[in-house]
């Protein structure tokens, strides 16, 4: 009974299927607290959650690296976790830079296929920032591009890094964005490229949003090169508030941290990776290494993440009444975190929040 976000031609619908309901009628949902921040706001999750009688029940699992025939995996204790329970939340995970183990984030993303990184940038009511009415959403191709992992040295000097783009991988993340912009009522799907300099890779991107837009007669396409949506969104966010914009890997993670510094940082951005059999909701920020065990980490942007999380398992009544007693917290402002301008630790903002379920 697997939650299935269908992406073949046959069946263009998005499934319900809310994860693995046990007989207290509570769904489990395997836990990666993460490295730095990630168990203090973790805490704050699992507290507010609790407080808010939300079905969930937490399957804490360790996602430290193993080598199985040298090569880098998932200790299989949490691939099983995952795969019974079809959602899973994730705090960060820190990346070492330069050589070492590939990115944990990466190999998640490839042992699960969570093709899709969806990224809803949306205005935080009451918090103030330039813009108080951005409302779009990013479709991040989560698998491939730049980000391949294919890279090598060509002779001392020189390097090469293939950015890799399949008709496969193409078809399923732009198949989901126009399912996803109808299913959440966006009347336009815009593909972001650089076909023009791009013009096999980018190229092939395009061609097939072409495609599969035809099989959506009900949505609108167009497309858009990244350096002008760059330009545009900053100067006015309101002409991407009909739209679900859809891209290439690299270019998504670019676009979608410039969209979440308009509606007010990392700290308030979350996220969904989304495959066909499993999903995986974070939050968009790193393990802030900085400020870890100090308290002073904003649990937002992993709130926020656990909200699309029960919206993605249909648990829209808990999803509604948690958000609600966020954005009642952020707009008091009496009892905000450090990064946006207040004084409280972690804590404090989700006992607040608790207050005003
Ligand atoms: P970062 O997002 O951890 O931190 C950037 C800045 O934002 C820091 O000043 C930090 O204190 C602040 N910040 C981030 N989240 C915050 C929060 N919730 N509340 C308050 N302040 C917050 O980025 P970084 O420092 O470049 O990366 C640190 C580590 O995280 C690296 O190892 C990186 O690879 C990893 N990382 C992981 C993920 C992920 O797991 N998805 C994403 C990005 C970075």
């Amino acid at each position: 009974q697997a939650r299935h976000y269908s992406v073949t031609r046959e069946e263009n619908k998005v499934a319900k299927f809310p994860g693995t309901k046990g007989s207290d009628g509570k769904y489990t949902v395997s836990l990666i607290e993460g490295d730095g921040i990630g168990p203090e706001i973790s805490q704050s999750v699992k507290d507010i959650f609790h407080a808010a009688n939300a079905p969930v029940k937490w399957e804490p699992i360790d996602v430290s690296p193993v080598f199985i025939d040298g090569k880098q995996s998932i200790p299989p204790d949490a691939i099983d976790s995952i795969t019974r329970n079809f959602v899973a939340l994730k705090g960060p995970l820190a990346t070492p830079v330069g050589k070492g183990h590939v990115s944990l984030n990466l190999t998640l993303r490839r042992t699960f296929n969570l093709f899709a990184n969806v990224r809803p940038c949306k205005s935080i009511q009451g918090y103030k920032t330039p813009y108080d009415n951005v409302d779009t959403v990013l479709i991040r191709e989560n698998t491939e591009g730049e980000y391949s992992g294919i890279e090598h040295v060509v002779v001392d000097g020189v390097v090469q890094s293939i950015k890799l783009i399949t008709r496969d991988a193409c078809e399923r993340v732009l198949r989901f964005a126009f399912q996803y912009a109808q299913d959440v009522g966006k009347p336009k799907v815009r593909a972001v490229h650089k076909a023009t300099i791009m013009k096999m890779s980018d190229g092939l991107f395009l061609r097939i949003a072409q495609e599969i837009a035809k099989e959506y007669p009900n949505v609108e396409f167009d497309s858009e090169l990244l350096d002008n949506a760059c330009l545009r969104v900053v100067s006015d966010p309101t002409p991407y508030n009909d739209k679900v914009l859809v891209m290439p890997n690299l270019y998504g993670d670019i676009l979608s941290d410039m969209c979440a510094g308009l509606i007010g940082g990392l700290g308030l951005t979350p996220s969904g990776n989304i495959g066909d059999k499993c999903s995986i909701f974070e939050a968009v920020h790193g393990s802030a290494p900085d400020i870890a065990g100090k308290g002073l980490a904003n649990p937002t942007a992993l709130l926020l993440s656990s909200i699309m999380m029960l919206q993605h398992m249909g648990l829209y009544e808990h999803a509604e009444k948690i958000q609600s007693a966020i954005f009642k917290t952020l707009a008091d402002g009496t009892t905000i975190t450090g990064d946006l301008g207040g004084k409280a630790k972690t804590h404090e903002y989700a006992d607040a929040v608790i207050k005003n379920l």
